[in-house]
């Protein structure tokens, strides 16, 4: 399968603070199939480094109150034609570029809500299917098919 992958989970150190969430028993379910890893934020032109990001309904913000909705877009939209072809798409949970079924809720204050990251909602509106890190068991059942 070709499979969509938020980079970070690959190792590579994109996040906000310059780490990486690499996921080894999750790379190991995925071995043999073919990952195309994204980074919407990256692809945004937001450097590594740099100040958090968190969404208050559609639009996106840093902690300083500056509104960054269309520059994380145009690197959402980047992102959806890298894996647009892909059979599934494995997301960074939390993050609001990658986040699915739970975000920060905008104050900053390490407060988790309902929802899904800017990207993941990309994916979903184009009927992309989405996993995330925490799915390692329906991944292993539906990369088995
Ligand atoms: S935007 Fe996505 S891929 Fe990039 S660092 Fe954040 S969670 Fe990882």
């Amino acid at each position: 399968m070709k499979i969509g992958i938020s980079a970070c989970l690959m190792g590579y150190k994109y996040r906000y603070d310059g780490t990486h969430r690499k996921n080894e028993e999750l790379l190991d379910i995925l071995k043999g199939h073919e990952l195309i890893p994204v980074c919407p934020e990256l692809c945004s032109g937001f450097s590594v480094p740099h100040d958090p990001i968190e969404l208050k309904g559609d639009r996106a913000y840093l902690k300083d109150g500056s509104d960054v909705t269309d520059k994380l877009m145009k690197g959402c939209d980047l992102s959806l034609e890298k894996i647009k072809n892909c059979d599934l798409v494995i997301l960074k949970t939390k993050s609001p570029s990658c986040g699915y079924k739970k975000i920060y809720d905008g104050s900053f204050s390490g407060k988790l809500i309902d929802g899904n990251g800017m990207f993941a909602r990309s994916c979903l509106e184009n009927n992309i299917r989405v996993f995330s890190e925490n799915d390692l068991n329906s991944i292993r059942e539906y990369t088995a098919q």
